[in-house]
C-alpha cells in the first residue's frame, strides 16, 4: 500500500526531538483543551500539537471533505463519519503542510503561532466517544498462561479458543483517558479458605497490557463485514489498560463472563494513531492451520502489526520498574478476523466503537502482559528496585505502559497511557 504520509523520506519544518514517538509519519489524532478555550480536534508533530480547529478556519483544510463542526468538537466521532477515504485525505493534507517541501504555512509565522501549541499548553481529554466496547482474549500466550494457571497445563487452552476470536461485551462508559486516577475497587469475593463470600476492597488489582482499535461507522444490522473489508472500517489504535480485580473476577465469572471484576475502569492513551501510519509496519501472523481456521477467518496478507510495548510500575515518589516488555504481533488473531468474528452473526458496529486487543504476553518470562502472570498468581512476586514487592498493583502505584513501531529510520510512537491508582472510596 503506498500512502504518501508513510514515505520514511519524509521530514519537517517543525523541529522533532530525536526518538520522539511523533514525527511527520505519524500525526495521530487527539482532542485537546487550551485554557478556558473549547475543546476541539488536534494532531501532533514532535512537542506540538496541531490546532486543526484553527488549521480549518484559516483556509488550510480547504477542499478537503471537512466543515468546521468536524474539528470544532470535543470528541472525533463526527471527523470519522468521513470514513477512511476521508481521514486519510486530511493527514496526508497535514502531512503537506508541515513537510519541508512545502512552505505555504511555514512562511506564515502569524499563522504557525496560532496553529502550533507546545504540548505543555494542552491537557488531553478523552478522544472518542464508544458507544460500545468489546474486549478479546487474542494472545495465545496470555490465554495458555490463564489456562495453567486456573485450569490444567495439559488442557490450557479451551477447545474453542483456536476456532474462535473469544470475546466478551464491556463497559464503554469506564473508559478514561490517561492522567485520570482511578480507586481501587470494592466488591464481593470468596477467598479460596473462606466457605462464603465477604466484601471489601479488592487486594488483586491487576494491569491488562492491550491495545484497542477504533471503528468507524459500520454496516445496517444484519449485514457482514469480511476480513477483506476490515481495513475501510478501522480507524486506528491506542494503547489500553483493561484495569482487572482479579478476586472479584474469579468469584463472578462463572457462567456468564467477566461483569464487576472488569467494568470499573479501563484507561487509553489520549493519541489515537492511524491504522495508516501503521501500515509499513504489518507483519505475517502466526500459521492457523492446526486446527484449520473457517473460511469466514481466512485473510489475505499480513495483517499482524510489530508494536513493542512495555508495562512499568512507578512507586508513590519512586522510580520507574519495567515489569513485562510484550509486543501486539504475538496476536494469534489478528483486527481485520476480531471484526469478521464479531459482526459475522450481523451485529452492527458504530463510529467510535473500542475493540480491545486483550492482554498481550509474549512466549517467554518478562514478556508477561499482566501481573497475574508476571507474579504467577502471586507465587513469585516481582522485586522492585526500591526494595518492595509486587505481586498485584498497590495503592499510590502508577501504571504506565508505553509503544512504538520502529523500522526504516522512522518510529511511530503511541505516547503513553499512565493511571495512578488511589486508595478506595
Ligand atoms: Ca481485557
Amino acid at each position: 500500500m503506498n500512502i504518501a504520509a508513510n514515505n520514511p523520506a519524509l521530514t519537517s519544518w517543525v523541529e522533532v526531538p530525536e526518538n520522539s514517538d511523533f514525527p511527520i509519519q505519524n500525526l495521530p489524532f487527539g482532542i485537546i483543551q487550551l485554557n478556558g478555550d473549547s475543546p476541539r480536534v488536534a494532531s501532533r508533530i514532535g512537542d506540538f500539537a496541531i490546532d486543526l480547529k484553527t488549521l480549518f478556519v484559516l483556509g488550510y483544510l480547504d477542499n478537503t471533505p471537512f466543515t468546521l463542526e468536524d474539528f470544532d468538537t470535543k470528541t472525533l466521532n463526527q471527523m470519522m463519519m468521513k470514513g477512511k477515504t476521508g481521514t486519510r485525505q486530511l493527514r496526508d493534507r497535514i502531512s503537506k503542510l508541515f513537510s519541508t517541501e512545502h512552505d505555504d504555512l511555514q512562511k506564515n509565522e502569524h499563522h504557525v503561532s496560532q496553529i502550533l501549541i507546545p504540548m505543555a499548553q494542552v491537557s488531553m481529554e478523552m478522544p472518542i466517544y464508544s458507544r460500545d466496547y468489546t474486549d478479546f482474549y487474542s494472545s495465545e500466550q496470555h490465554a495458555f498462561n490463564v489456562g495453567c494457571l486456573f485450569r490444567d497445563p495439559d488442557n490450557a487452552l479451551l477447545p474453542n479458543w483456536k476456532h474462535i476470536p473469544v470475546g466478551y461485551h464491556g463497559r464503554a462508559s469506564s473508559i478514561i483517558v490517561s492522567g485520570q486516577d482511578i480507586y481501587r475497587p470494592k466488591g464481593q469475593k470468596k477467598p479460596p479458605s473462606a466457605d462464603v463470600p465477604v466484601f471489601g476492597q479488592s487486594n488483586l488489582l491487576d494491569f491488562e497490557l492491550e491495545t484497542v482499535f477504533f471503528t468507524y461507522q459500520g454496516k445496517p444490522l444484519g449485514d457482514v463485514i469480511s476480513t477483506d473489508e476490515a481495513d475501510d472500517f478501522i480507524f486506528g489504535m491506542a494503547l489500553f489498560n483493561d484495569w482487572s480485580a482479579r478476586d472479584i473476577q474469579g468469584w463472578e465469572y462463572v457462567p456468564l463472563g467477566p461483569f464487576l471484576g472488569k467494568s470499573f475502569a479501563s484507561c487509553i492513551s489520549p493519541w489515537i494513531v492511524t491504522i495508516d501510519a501503521l501500515e509499513p509496519f504489518r507483519i505475517p501472523g502466526p500459521k492457523q492451520d492446526d486446527p484449520k481456521i473457517l473460511p469466514y477467518l481466512e485473510y489475505k496478507d499480513d495483517k499482524h502489526i510489530d508494536i513493542k510495548l512495555d508495562v512499568i510500575i512507578q512507586p508513590e515518589n519512586g522510580d520507574e520498574n519495567i515489569v513485562g516488555q510484550s509486543n501486539y504481533k504475538y496476536m494469534y488473531w489478528n483486527m481485520n478476523q476480531q471484526l469478521a468474528h464479531h459482526t459475522v452473526n450481523g451485529c452492527n458496529i458504530s463510529c467510535g466503537d473500542a475493540m480491545g486487543s486483550g492482554t498481550i504476553s509474549g512466549p517467554e518470562e518478562g514478556m508477561y502482559g499482566s501481573m497475574l502472570e508476571i507474579s504467577w498468581k502471586g507465587t513469585k512476586p516481582f522485586k522492585m528496585s526500591d526494595g518492595t514487592e509486587r505481586k498485584f498493583i498497590n495503592d499510590g502505584d502508577t501504571v504506565i505502559m508505553r509503544g512504538f513501531s520502529e523500522k526504516d529510520g522512522v518510529r511511530i510512537g503511541f505516547g503513553e497511557v499512565a493511571t495512578k491508582v488511589l486508595p478506595a472510596k
